[in-house]
């Protein structure tokens, strides 16, 4: 047998490989206010929009310091980053100890995603779904471009927590959004910049309703209500009309997602409760 070939498993035999992602955010997550990480920093992927809002506060709650990354890509409904600024200073007036442990901010401009893709989110075609089962605002492996530009920023920063709100129980079919993608991308990044990046992804096995329960756990009706108005999910970047749930055109799917979340959620019943 010629030498090992992974100069990691070689030069640092006890590393592991594969962090268990799923039990971690599964104990973490009924654990509930764990201080586990209360002397670490996390950069959490901060699109403004409800899930990644949620994982926000879910940051703030767990780490000494959060960082937050965002990305324009030429996304036609660039109003969802203008959320991000109305919901962090949000969270900072709602809990002084978010407000000491909220850190720098990044947004990193990404608009060859946009050059590579054809779909309902960066042009101006209707949203419908494709003959392979997946609508036509999937923009192909995206999380996983905005995950590993996410290590890359980690890396130079010292960070090791990376926090995103993918999530496998209520979405659109996005295979970059599963489990096992998430997994296998850790692996990839740990072995290919030498670190060991911990990819956390506290909404994986949540439902909509379930993510609306858990920013009341964290921060209470205010977070419920800050993310309620100032978050943005819906495809059309529709901003004009309000519902109970927040604002949107209440007709693309991931308006119908939040909306019956909310009704869930409003109504007091869960998958998980
Ligand atoms: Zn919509």
């Amino acid at each position: 047998m010629p030498q090992d070939a992974r100069p990691s498993q070689r030069n640092e035999p006890n590393r592991p490989l594969f962090p268990p992602i799923g039990l971690w955010v599964d104990e973490c997550y009924c654990h509930g206010m764990s201080d586990q990480f209360q002397s670490e920093t996390a950069l959490v992927l901060f699109s403004g929009g409800q899930d990644s809002a949620t994982c926000l506060a879910w940051a703030l709650q767990r780490f000494a310091r959060v960082e937050m990354l965002g990305f324009n890509y030429g996304q036609r409904h660039a109003i969802e980053l203008e959320c991000r600024d109305r919901l962090l200073d949000g969270m900072k007036s709602l809990r002084a100890d978010w407000a000491a442990r909220a850190g720098e901010s990044h947004t990193l401009d990404i608009p060859t995603l946009a050059e590579i893709s054809d779909t309902a989110l960066t042009r101006d075609v209707a949203i419908a779904m494709g003959e392979d089962g997946l609508p036509n605002t999937f923009v192909p492996g995206r999380n996983l471009v905005f995950l590993t530009f996410a290590a890359a920023l980690a890396y130079r920063r010292g960070i090791t927590h990376i926090i995103g709100g993918m999530c496998e129980t209520d979405y659109s079919g996005y295979p970059d959004c599963r489990d096992e993608s998430i997994r296998a991308l850790q692996i990839a990044l740990n072995l290919g910049m030498n670190k060991q990046f911990e990819l956390h992804t506290p909404l994986m096995w949540l439902d909509k309703a379930s993510t609306w329960r858990l920013a009341n756990e964290l921060g209470g009706a205010g977070l419920v209500d800050l993310i309620r108005e100032h978050s943005h999910t819906c495809y059309l970047g529709e901003r004009g009309a309000r519902h109970d749930w927040g604002y949107g055109c209440g007709e693309c799917p991931a308006c119908a997602l939040r909306a019956r979340g909310w009704r869930e959620y409003a109504a007091g019943g869960s998958a998980s409760s």
